[in-house]
Order: C-alpha cells, then sequence, then structure tokens
C-alpha cells in the first residue's frame, strides 16, 4: 500500500557562510537533508568560483544551477557585487542574497540554518530570522530581493513591550539614539493595534543620504525575501521633531500588518490609513488633522480622468493611477472599520490583531479576495469581501465620503469641520483616539 497522503517531512538544511577579509566573496558550505540542485533566483555561474563536493570533487555548474551529482554536502565560492551603490557609505557593503545564496528548493515548512562568520570588527545585516547563535531561513514571498549587507556600522535595538527588533545604522555617525527613538515611537504605533509587533522577526535598516531632499525620511520600503526587512533612507541630521513627525515610517511598519498581498491597492492602502490614523492615536495630528489629510487624498484621487478600477490600476501608468493605488484601499479600510464599529462591535484593529496572531508573518502570497475573507471570519461579520466585490473592479475611488455625513465630517474646501452631534461622531472620535 502506497503512503502518498502522509506529509512530506519539512527538511532542515545547514549552511555555513564565511565572508572574505576583504568582503569580495563568500564561501558557502551547504549540508543537504538530501541531494538536491542548488539554485540562487539572480545567480549566474561566472560569478561562482568554484563549486565543489565537500570531498573538492568539482561539480557541474551552470547558467543558475550547481548540480549536487548525489552529493549531500556542497562547498561553492561566490563572489560579493554590491547593489544599490549610489547608497552606500564606502565602508558598508549592500548585497543581495538572491545573487549569493544558492539554495535547494523548498516547500513551505522546509528551513535552514545559518551560520555566519565574518572578518574581524566587521558587522552583517542578514534576511534571516535570528535563532541564538545562528539564523534561520524559512519559505517568504519573495517580493523584492533580499538585502545582506556587511561592513563597519552601528547596530541598535527597538525595545518594545513583549520584543526587540534589530536595526542598522548605515552611516548617520552619532546619531544613533535619536534614529533608534524615532524607530520606536513608530513601531510602537503599530505595537498597539493588538498589544503586538506583527512579525518580532522583523528588522530594520536605515540608510543616512544627507542633502537628499528637504523630507527627513524621502523613502522606506519593505523587502519580504528571506525574513521581513524594513529599510529606510533618512536624513539623519534632521530634527528630532522633524522625524517623528513624518509618517514613512508608521506607513512602512504599517504594511506588517498584512501578509504580501498580490493587489498593491489593498497593501498600500491599508498602511495608508493607518499611517493617517496612528499619528493621530500619538498626538502628532489632531483629530481634524487626520480626517483633513484622508479627505485631501481622497479627493486627489477622484480627480483622476477616466479612472481605472482599483484591480486595474497595476495596467495603468503608475504616476498617473498612483493617488488611487494608495487610496482606494484606505476608502475600503475606512468603510469597513466604520460598518464593524458601528454595527458590529468589534473594529478593523480587532480583525487586524487576529490576522497577526493566527497568520502572520505568512510565507504566502495572498489574493485579496482571501485575505478579506479571512478578517471577516476573524471578526464574525463580514464586511470587506462584500466591500472588495462590489468595488474592486469598478472605476475610481470607492464611494467613503458617502460615510461623511454620519460620521459629522463636513468638508469646506480645504477646511474640515467636525460635528459631534453626528450619529456615528462617537465612532469617527474612537477610529483616531486611543481607547
Ligand atoms: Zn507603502
Amino acid at each position: 500500500m502506497m503512503l502518498a497522503t502522509l506529509p512530506t517531512q519539512a527538511r532542515t538544511h545547514n549552511y555555513d557562510i564565511t565572508v572574505s577579509d576583504d568582503l569580495r566573496q563568500v564561501h558557502v558550505q551547504a549540508e543537504l537533508d538530501g541531494a538536491a540542485v542548488l539554485r540562487a533566483r539572480q545567480g549566474r555561474s561566472r560569478r561562482l568560483h568554484s563549486a565543489t563536493t565537500c570531498e573538492g570533487k568539482p561539480l557541474d555548474a551552470r547558467r543558475n544551477r550547481i548540480d549536487p551529482n548525489g552529493a549531500t554536502c556542497l562547498r561553492y565560492t561566490h563572489s560579493l557585487e554590491a547593489v544599490d551603490e549610489r547608497f552606500s557609505p564606502a565602508d558598508v557593503l549592500t548585497t543581495t542574497t538572491s545573487e549569493w545564496l544558492w539554495l535547494p528548493r523548498f516547500e513551505d515548512n522546509a528551513s535552514v540554518n545559518i551560520r555566519v562568520h565574518l572578518p574581524e570588527g566587521i558587522n552583517a545585516h542578514l534576511p534571516f530570522d535570528q535563532a541564538g547563535d545562528h539564523y534561520v531561513l524559512r519559505a517568504s514571498p519573495g517580493s523584492s530581493r533580499g538585502l545582506a549587507l556587511f561592513g563597519r556600522f552601528a547596530s541598535t535595538q527597538i525595545v518594545l513591550p513583549d520584543t526587540q527588533l534589530r536595526a542598522s545604522l548605515i552611516g548617520a555617525h552619532g546619531q544613533e539614539q535619536k534614529l533608534t527613538r524615532w524607530l520606536t515611537a513608530a513601531a510602537m504605533d503599530v505595537w498597539q493595534i493588538g498589544e503586538r509587533f506583527p512579525n518580532p522577526q522583523a528588522s530594520v535598516v536605515v540608510v543616512d543620504v544627507p542633502g537628499s531632499t528637504g523630507e527627513a525620511v524621502p523613502f522606506g520600503h519593505v523587502i519580504r525575501d528571506g525574513s521581513e526587512m524594513v529599510r529606510f533612507f533618512v536624513q539623519a541630521q534632521s530634527r528630532e521633531a522633524a522625524l517623528l513627525g513624518d509618517w514613512t515610517a508608521t506607513h512602512e511598519f504599517a504594511h506588517l500588518l498584512l501578509p504580501y498581498v498580490r493587489e498593491k491597492w489593498i497593501s498600500e492602502g491599508f498602511a495608508s490609513y493607518y499611517q493617517n490614523v496612528l499619528l493621530a492615536r500619538r498626538g502628532v495630528y489632531s483629530e481634524a488633522e487626520a480626517w483633513r489629510r484622508l479627505t485631501h487624498a481622497f479627493a486627489r484621487a477622484r480627480e483622476i480622468d477616466n479612472p481605472p478600477s482599483p484591480n486595474d490600476t497595476e495596467h495603468d501608468e503608475f504616476w498617473r493611477v498612483r493617488m488611487l493605488i494608495y487610496w482606494s484601499g484606505a476608502a475600503l479600510a475606512l468603510m469597513a472599520d466604520t460598518a464593524w464599529r458601528a454595527q458590529d462591535d468589534t473594529s478593523l484593529d480587532a480583525a487586524l490583531a487576529r490576522l497577526g496572531r493566527c497568520c502572520l508573518p505568512s510565507p504566502d502570497t495572498w489574493s485579496g479576495q482571501a485575505l478579506f475573507s479571512r478578517l471577516d471570519a476573524l471578526n464574525g461579520a463580514p464586511r470587506l469581501r462584500a466591500l472588495y466585490d462590489r468595488y474592486a473592479d469598478s472605476p475610481g475611488l470607492p464611494p467613503v465620503e458617502t460615510l461623511y455625513p454620519a460620521l459629522g465630517i463636513r468638508t469646506d474646501g480645504s477646511r474640515i469641520t467636525l460635528d459631534d452631534a453626528a450619529p456615528l461622531a462617537a465612532v469617527r472620535r474612537a477610529i483616531m483616539g486611543r481607547e
């Protein structure tokens, strides 16, 4: 009898990674749980200096594959190439594991234990989960490409009530304490939702880009390849108040409240909603200022001529439909949040807190439908999925302004007046307030 229905056993591979003294090469020894072809997503065999079994027998390497020829212990040496050179100071090398980390194909429940050996005085920031004296790589959505930094830079911890997130500060000498306070405030904004950070293993890289623009934090992004990493480009010389008043870090950390979602307008929309909600809750924005910013963004999204549906924004020119990508999901978030609070005695916060506990971090790429059905089920009150079915394929911004009279939000040009006698004024205040 075949036992074909038994689940495949989780495989664990063991890797030892040694970085050369000149930071130009990485030597890797891979002890595999069963012989397997090694590949790297952006691997090129011409950057492989050697590939052998652990006994020294040469192996065949072509394009992006190393054939193990039956061996389970392999060694290879690969060059380390800089990516994003413009943003790295001379004493820090930014590389991507998608070029030099050659791995067996692994299922969701497989993992790789990784031990890293660095030259004296060299620090590393790697896209793997930390587990005591080694790292663990698990399956991930593979959005963007995992970054691995080597060099001389400062490390810090973002201390939250129940966890610490590791952060590396590239450049920014002498600004470490101020930057740590800024990151902690933004991470705490997101921690408040469910009193838990969505991924305690997430890590942060901050790169100083002096003199880039007028903004304190010109850019940030989330990378989900290996462990989740959030990278910020900052003007580290900025005043602390300017950093604390900037929404970028709260927006990026809020992305971690959701798994990786196929539809960009959903992930951007929810992060954009929460950047305003959470900065109001921290007291950076007044309640009226937060509503003014949301209303202004919704109005700009409405100005797009001949707008595509949210689902069709990905086929349009990014700069033309950018406001729809960033705010149509925010409109749905507000519509669901209002309905949950007004009629079901629950909230979007509650749904996301439950999602974090059941399902994050997630190795999968989720569809909008699956995500919204799950959030509805977690709250025991279906709201989001119906909104998706109604508006995801209808042109333009969902009709969020129809809620305004009940919420007590009046607009007059760029001015906002809040009416506390409106039927859902308490819901409106609760969204922007701390319970
Ligand atoms: Zn974003």
